[in-house]
């Protein structure tokens, strides 16, 4: 199940590389902007900016009213995407597709010619994980065919389901939400002993960069934080820590899904002075790197 593959991408690893996006997260990060990575299984997404109130839309279930506007009841939508076969301008649309190891791969080899010698393919989310086999078997073949392969993961899974794939990844983005499991727990529905436990398990095996979102005033309060952060780090043996700034670019996306997006950071000043703390503390760090 993915929500999307974005080709020519030089964020996600070295080199230009393919990402491919799976969908289903078994975290609700308050923060997180694809909101459409989080359910398993597709949605409809209505964008009322695109829409130009030409009623074309009909839905065989009668989840579609006009009024002035099209109002859409999820509560009876089951996601056919009939609707979005009906749509000139692309407002409905279905995120979440099924697509077999064959169909993934052939997306990414058309782009091989651009990968060079250190780009390649990422798997991100989502959580890729939380279909093990599947990432599996698309690391495996990516390896056959000599691709860097880069793995995005909360480290939210368990071992048995991550420990198979590594010996086909190069590298895996490792992210870190909270350093504190009960304040982890409010701000994505889980806590963390099992991710720090990963994350040792994960580095000693495959080289590691810690990924870390910074929301001041959520997950990162003050200068403690940041020590609990880099004693993290240090016992799982990590030296690249890169620092994401806090963005509001996904609030949109919630709205296509009728969902709502409350969350108010005010500054965002704070990861300067992460940074500055971690390199003291002898860490290679990045804000939004691209340099791996
Ligand atoms: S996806 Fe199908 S059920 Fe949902 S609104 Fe569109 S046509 Fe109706
Ligand atoms: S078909 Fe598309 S553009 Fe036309 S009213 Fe429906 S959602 Fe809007």
């Amino acid at each position: 199940m993915i929500f999307d593959i974005q080709h020519f991408c030089t964020y996600d690893g070295p080199g230009i590389r393919t990402v491919v996006f799976f969908k289903g997260c078994p975290l609700r990060c308050v923060w997180c902007c694809n909101p459409e990575s989080q359910k398993a299984t597709p949605e409809l997404m209505f964008d009322g900016e695109k829409c130009i109130r030409c009623f074309k839309c009909i839905c065989p279930k009668g989840a579609l009213k006009h009024t002035d506007e099209v109002l859409l009841d999820r509560d009876i939508c089951n996601v056919c995407g009939e609707c979005q076969e009906l749509c000139p301008t692309n407002a409905l649309r279905v995120v979440g597709r099924l697509l077999s190891v064959d169909e993934v791969m052939k997306e990414v080899l058309e782009e091989r010619v651009f990968y060079s010698e250190n780009g390649g393919v990422t798997f991100s989310g989502g959580e890729p994980f939380m279909q093990s086999e599947f990432l599996l078997e698309l690391s495996k073949l990516s390896k056959l065919e000599k691709l860097s392969v880069v793995v995005e993961t909360s480290g939210y899974a368990k071992w048995e389901k991550i420990e198979k794939t590594l010996q086909y990844v190069d590298l895996i983005f490792f992210d870190i939400k909270s350093c504190d499991s009960e304040r982890h727990f409010v701000l994505t529905g889980v806590r963390n002993e099992l991710i720090l436990e990963n994350l040792k398990k994960i580095a000693t095996e495959c080289e590691t960069v810690v990924r870390v979102p910074v929301v001041e005033g959520y997950n990162f309060k003050d200068e403690s934080d940041v020590f609990k952060l880099a004693e993290i780090c240090r016992n799982a043996d990590v030296e690249k820590i890169d620092l994401l700034r806090y963005h509001r670019l996904g609030e949109k996306k919630y709205r296509m899904l009728g969902r709502k997006y409350d969350l108010e950071v005010g500054d965002t000043r704070f990861i300067h002075y992460m940074k500055k703390i971690l390199e003291e503390e002898g860490f290679k760090v990045m804000i939004g790197g691209t340099n791996y």
